[in-house]
């Protein structure tokens, strides 16, 4: 999966980036849409893992500095169009 697609499943992804950074693994929630990267922007790419575990090990994708802005962008455009 690409950055601006649907998150089709919640559950646990590998992220990649456009070589300026390991891969990593994080949160995402079904429904949002996978974020675009401050640094390689659609150059991120999703890979479904697994189901959340129990153990809370992982951080929402939200909370990765690479991902913060596009993530509030995101939840910003929806808290707009429930207002309006
Ligand atoms: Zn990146």
């Amino acid at each position: 999966m690409k950055a601006g697609e649907t998150v089709q499943q919640t559950g646990l992804y590998r992220v990649s980036h456009a070589g300026h950074r390991p891969t990593h693994e994080a949160i995402l929630w079904e429904g949002e849409f996978f974020p675009t990267c401050r640094t390689c922007g659609n150059g991120a790419g999703f890979e479904f893992l697994r189901s959340i575990p129990q153990a809370d090990e992982f951080e929402h994708v939200g909370y990765d500095g690479d991902f913060l802005d596009s993530v509030l962008a995101a939840w910003d455009h929806d808290s707009s169009r429930l207002s309006a």
